[in-house]
């Protein structure tokens, strides 16, 4: 089963909490919610208790998303160990939640060997998986195909990541693929080899348990602009939902759209469509 929810709460939740978005996206039919701790992690553990609390009696499945302000291919030591922490911080709140993955933009490039990066990144998740492990938090570590060519993150290094340290996997973001091809990559074909190259490297188990991000999106010349509304993207989401669905692909996709919930419904029915069709 695949969810579809917002990346945070909903633009129409009264009020406007974590707990009122997930009420919100239970009376709209949407299934699953982001956490967005973009800025920093302000959710104590507490909230994040009974956030999870009323989304387990909702049914709604959560994940998070942590801050953006991560770079663990920095120049700097200190700012590599401050970017783990932000991310460890993200997914200990995330676990005490009940989530099931937590996705983060794992680094630049800055002017290095993209290899040399792939080693840095991957010897930095690994010694947060061992953190994690060592507290027995199994929160799954996402890193997430980044939308702009400066940033690491291209499908083939998360699959990589993936295939390489247990209890990480990918965050696939689809918008920011398309965006970081400058458009190019468009096709229900290319959808389909996305998925596919997860399948091989990960194993069918993998498209069980995805993570997801689909919005509308705007590109330039260096890859991502900004997200913008489905009717005004180039992007042919609903052919990513027809791979989607054809690989029989579940877990959680995340609409980062503008307009959060109007989008999100607008996947979800399109979804719905295609299952009902079979
Ligand atoms: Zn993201």
């Amino acid at each position: 089963m695949l969810r579809i929810g917002t990346a945070g709460i909903p633009h129409s939740a009264k009020p406007r909490t974590s707990e009122g978005g997930l009420k919100r996206l239970a009376e709209l039919g949407l299934t699953c919610m982001e956490l967005e701790f973009v800025r920093s992690v302000q959710m104590g553990a507490k909230t994040a208790a009974k956030v999870g609390q009323v989304a387990r009696e909702l049914d709604i499945g959560l994940t998070v998303h942590a801050p953006y302000y991560v770079n663990l291919n920095s120049a700097e030591p200190e700012k590599i160990a401050a970017s783990k922490e932000r991310i460890l911080k993200a997914a200990r709140i995330g676990a005490v939640a009940g989530a099931r993955s937590v996705t983060f933009h794992a680094a630049f490039y800055h002017e290095d060997d993209p290899e040399v990066v792939y080693e840095r990144v991957r010897d930095g998740v690994w010694e947060m998986r061992r953190i994690l492990d060592g507290e027995g938090n199994s929160i799954r570590l996402s890193p997430e195909t980044t939308g702009s060519l400066s940033q690491f993150g291209t499908l083939e290094e998360i699959v990589r990541l993936s295939e390489e340290i247990p209890g990480v996997g990918p965050c696939i973001d689809f918008s920011h693929l398309f965006a970081r091809s400058i458009g190019e990559f468009n096709t229900y074909e290319q959808f389909a080899s996305a998925l596919q190259l997860v399948r091989d490297k990960l194993g069918d188990e993998a498209l069980q348990a995805m993570h997801i991000h689909l919005s509308g999106i705007a590109y330039g010349p260096k890859g991502e602009r900004n997200h913008v509304l489905l009717e005004e993207t180039e992007l042919d989401y609903r052919a990513v939902l027809r791979a989607l669905a054809d690989f029989g692909v579940g877990g959680n996709l995340i609409c980062e759209s503008p307009v959060l919930e109007d989008d999100a419904l607008i996947l979800q029915e399109y979804y719905n469509d295609l299952h009902q069709n079979r």
